[in-house]
């Protein structure tokens, strides 16, 4: 079994020993009225789906 290789993303990988910040978007199920996060979200998606149900979320 090949070893997996891990993914090559330095911009994306906080440093050692620095401070690290992330904007977190909310998000609430219209349907099942639950909520989730995610971790710097795009702004400019709008389609999300709901984790917990499923449902795809038009985000406004
Ligand atoms: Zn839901």
């Amino acid at each position: 079994m090949p070893e997996k290789r891990l993914e090559k993303n330095p911009s994306k990988k906080p440093l050692p020993n620095r401070r690290s910040e992330e904007s977190l978007a909310h998000f609430a199920c219209a349907k099942c009225a639950k909520w989730w996060t995610i971790g710097d979200a795009p702004a400019r998606k709008k389609l999300w789906y709901c984790p917990w149900c499923g449902t795809e979320q038009k985000i406004v």
